[in-house]
């Protein structure tokens, strides 16, 4: 299973944040499995799970890093190139290139979101649909490991989609429903501060 994470609190939760406490109790919970990065998962295996973190906020580098470098848990960062630039130019919601740094040194690893976040489903344009999924270069120069992995915004895409990213990438996301459980559309869940691993 595939628990996707966006941001972490130290004390309010919402649908997108999970607070420290119940984040820490998640984390021991998944003492239980083996926690791997994407590139060894195995969709079919029960013991297996993967962490996922999107978007790229930095209260991931705040609250959640440390707690996984605790655990020694291998993680996943999907970041959305637009995110990425707002931070470079001093937006402090998202991360920039000295947090991502931080983020592979606690031993997370770097993957692609799009370009600007956009309904990939509602995109039938060859070219556009291109320029949101192919990772630009001085993006993937940030993490010679990563980058081999897409995760569908807002979980989905269309037939087209699929094409260009089998071109580009060993695997792609999905889940909370939207997920045919393959390769190329992984399954996972929305962790939420409730969510029991
Ligand atoms: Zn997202």
């Amino acid at each position: 299973m595939i628990f996707t994470y966006h941001k972490i609190s130290f004390l309010k939760s919402d649908k997108s944040t999970v607070n420290l406490w119940n984040f820490i109790r998640q984390m021991f919970e998944a003492r239980k499995y083996k926690v791997v990065f994407l590139k060894d998962y195995d969709i079919n295996d029960k013991n297996q799970i993967v962490l996922r973190f999107d978007d790229g906020y930095k209260s991931v580098l705040k609250y959640a890093v440390p707690v996984l470098k605790f655990f020694g848990y291998p993680f996943e960062v999907f970041i959305v190139e637009k995110f990425y630039d707002k931070a470079e130019k001093g937006d402090k919601n998202f991360m920039d290139k000295k947090d991502l740094k931080e983020v592979i040194k606690a031993g997370g690893r770097l993957q692609y979101h799009t370009k600007s976040h956009p309904d990939l489903s509602l995109i039938e344009d060859k070219e556009k649909l291109k320029l949101e999924i192919i990772c630009p270069e001085y993006l993937k120069a940030l993490d010679k490991n990563g980058f081999e992995f897409l995760a569908y915004p807002f979980w989905k895409h269309n037939c087209e989609t699929l094409k260009i990213i089998q071109e580009n990438y060993k695997g792609a996301c999905s889940g909370n429903g939207f997920a045919e459980n393959t390769d190329y559309s992984m399954d996972g869940i929305r962790a939420e501060a409730n969510t029991i691993i």
